[in-house]
């Protein structure tokens, strides 16, 4: 196979993998955004994927989003980045006008600065990211926080608070996520009761990786978030 083939039938692969796993909980297709996580990756294997048609790519430095964005290949495409990598507060700034969704939001120094740096003519979408694991070493608000971090987000006129965002701990067996995925939806269902949030305010659930995203999906994921199962391992 050439690397072309090779991510054509990854991306093949789990789009299969995504509508049977909806089919497995009854769910639409339509309700799940694929994103191709693509740090690392090439800009070719990048237009590769989205002659393949899809659309939303995650990135999880500043520098490399920024790169890849205005390449020659890709600048004109209309691509939807996702930013989702560990979030220094002083990066939001370079991220804002390219990313169309900030995937891992996790703390008041970030927020500081999405209400200084955001225009409401052009909101940026957000996820708050949630440390579910409660592992000492991730990223990820505390579940006990994060009530206090959507209040201040959707205050900001600039933002829209699309859900919640969570990466669990690694372990072989995707049964073993299940748990946190759980976790998560219950929290996400709890906010938007305490919140009054409506209508898209906080209703996505952004959980799933390679080696679990159909468990997310059947336990509510809106937005799965796929690299290795598309473009092969990464070698940093
Ligand atoms: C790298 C990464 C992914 C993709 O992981 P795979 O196991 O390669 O699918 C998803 N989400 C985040 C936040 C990541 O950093």
């Amino acid at each position: 196979m050439t690397r072309e083939e090779s991510i054509r039938s990854g991306l093949n692969d789990v789009r299969d993998g995504i509508v049977l796993a909806c089919g497995q909980s009854g769910r639409s297709v339509d309700e799940i955004t694929l994103i191709a996580v693509s740090k690392f990756m090439s800009v070719q294997d990048i237009e590769t994927a989205f002659n393949a048609g899809q659309l939303h790519f995650g990135e999880n430095y500043a520098q490399e989003l920024l790169v890849k964005a205005s390449s020659p290949q890709l600048a004109g495409k209309p691509i939807r980045w996702h930013f989702q990598g560990g979030l220094q507060s002083r990066k939001v700034r370079d991220i804002i006008p390219v990313a169309s969704t900030i995937q891992s939001v996790d703390r008041d120094s970030v927020i500081d600065e999405l209400a200084r740096r955001t225009d409401p003519a052009a909101p940026v979408d957000v996820f708050l990211e949630v440390n579910t694991g409660g592992e000492a070493q991730k990223s990820g608000a505390a579940p006990a926080n994060a009530e206090r971090l959507c209040r201040r987000l959707i205050q900001i006129p600039g933002v829209r608070l699309k859900g919640l965002m969570t990466i669990p701990p690694f372990l072989e067996d995707p049964e073993a996520s299940r748990p946190y995925f759980v976790a998560l939806r219950r929290l996400r269902d709890e906010l938007r009761a305490r919140l009054g949030a409506s209508g898209d305010v906080l209703a996505g659930l952004s959980m799933g990786m390679t080696s679990d995203y159909k468990v997310a999906i059947q336990e509510g994921a809106t937005v799965v978030r796929v690299g290795t199962a598309i473009f092969g391992a990464r070698t940093p």
